[in-house]
């Protein structure tokens, strides 16, 4: 190589660091999960002390399902509470439930009344402030063929197979299925929605949803899996969990055994912030993906948790780390009791105008926006097509660069073989 272009070369390596310093910068300070490991094991024993439970308890799903922190006493035990705190919780449960489980509340930064894990997990008063908020934006009651199915796409669908999670998030989209008390679908409505899925052969897609599947028992869920993939057009299942952030120690050895007998299976998990990629949620993604389980993940795009273009870029390179690809970030809905969360559309684009070109094409993950009244995921982008023309089009890159590109017609390959002979 020339001396020129080794120095062109060089130069343009420099102002590409540049472009990333702030990011380097800033990730310093962003708190990650695998960073924290011997923090969250000091918080674990405070919990267990305050549960009564063994350190190899807190290892066990059972244990973690059956101590879930449903109560302000026993939760001020373990993390500061103010008075307010305290008024607040007491207030919002008696129109939403909420549950907390003892490996998420490890997370939570005990002095940080803005910590985003506590956001999540906590409520808080501006959940009976909300001004709007609907309980249903995607009018999913107007999407239900049959059974506990929502419809509405040709080729797909969703079946809603119970209301139990390992932790009733706040800022959760389906609150309205929730209810008071844990409890899967009736079998009767799920052997419906599986009945609809075999006379209707254009469904080669099937989504589990909930709630979360993952909590269901084993056998029960076996059972879904088995009647699904005696199907002939279904080509494959998807299961939507949060599991393997909220409790990842639900994801044994025996548990993906089970789900590995009914290839393909995709999971689509979804993690919101840096701090929940942790080791044990790495431990039950590790365990997913080497039973050949390809893993997607589903941030929703939360004020004051991660809309951030430093945390959303960081916790995207935490998932792939981990084995998880970031597949999508949900724009919130407006859902009542959690408009807080919402942002604008503006801080969407902002994220992904600093994702593309700043890191690799696999930790960019398509920004969605779910047009109202279930009319379907809708991708935003920034704006990198600036005009169209008949042999040009004008561009911008992702350094903002305007730029003209050619737009050849498309050769008729059949016509140009043809003319060869
Ligand atoms: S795990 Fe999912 S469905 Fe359950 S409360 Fe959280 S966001 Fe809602």
């Amino acid at each position: 190589m020339s001396e020129k272009k080794r120095t062109i070369a060089k130069q343009r390596a420099k102002k590409l660091k540049s472009t990333i310093e702030d990011y380097l910068e800033v990730k310093k300070r962003i708190p990650k999960g695998l960073e924290m490991t011997k923090t969250i094991k000091t918080r674990r024993k405070r919990i267990l002390e305050v549960l009564g439970g063994r350190e190899a308890d807190f290892d066990d799903y059972r244990w973690q399902l059956k101590n879930r922190i449903t109560d302000v006493e026993t939760l001020k035990r373990i993390i500061k509470l103010t008075p307010e705190e305290v008024k607040a919780v007491e207030e919002v449960e008696k129109q939403f439930r909420w549950a907390i489980s003892p490996h998420y509340l490890s997370l939570v930064d005990p002095d940080d009344t803005f910590d985003p894990i506590k956001l999540m997990a906590m409520p808080t008063g501006l959940e009976l402030r909300d001004p709007g908020g609907n309980p249903d934006p995607m009018s999913e009651e107007f999407t239900n063929p049959a059974g506990t199915i929502t419809r509405r796409y040709p080729d797909r669908l969703i079946i809603n197979i119970t209301n139990v999670c390992a932790m009733y998030c706040r800022f959760c989209q389906r609150r309205r299925d929730i209810g008071e008390v844990d409890e899967m679908q009736p079998k009767g409505l799920i052997e419906e929605s599986i009945d609809y899925i075999r006379e209707n052969e254009e469904i080669r897609d099937v989504l589990l949803t909930g709630g979360d599947p993952f909590t269901m028992p084993t056998d029960k869920l076996e059972w879904i899996l088995k009647g699904l993939t005696s199907i002939e057009h279904v080509e494959y299942v998807r299961i939507g969990s949060r599991v393997p952030v909220t409790m990842p120690q639900l994801i044994t050895d025996e548990f993906v055994a089970m789900l590995q007998k009914y290839h393909p299976v995709y999971v689509n998990t979804h993690f919101n912030h840096p701090m929940e990629v942790t080791k044990e949620a790495k431990a039950a993604c590790e365990r997913l993906a080497d039973a050949g389980i390809p893993l997607g993940n589903q941030a929703v795009l939360l004020n004051g948790i991660n809309n951030d273009k430093y945390v959303m870029r960081v916790l995207n390179h935490e998932l792939l780390k981990i084995r998880v690809k970031p597949y999508y970030i949900f724009h919130a809905k407006a859902v009542k009791g959690t408009t807080h969360f919402n942002t604008s559309i503006d801080d969407g684009i902002e994220i992904m105008e600093y994702l593309r070109g700043y890191t690799s094409g696999m930790a960019i993950p398509a920004y969605i926006v779910n047009a109202e009244g279930g009319k379907g995921k809708t991708p935003i982008l920034p704006e990198y097509l600036v005009s169209r023309g008949k042999d040009y089009f004008t561009i911008r890159t992702w350094e903002g660069e305007v730029l003209k590109q050619e737009n050849h017609p498309t050769l008729d390959i059949k016509k140009a073989l043809k003319s060869l002979d």
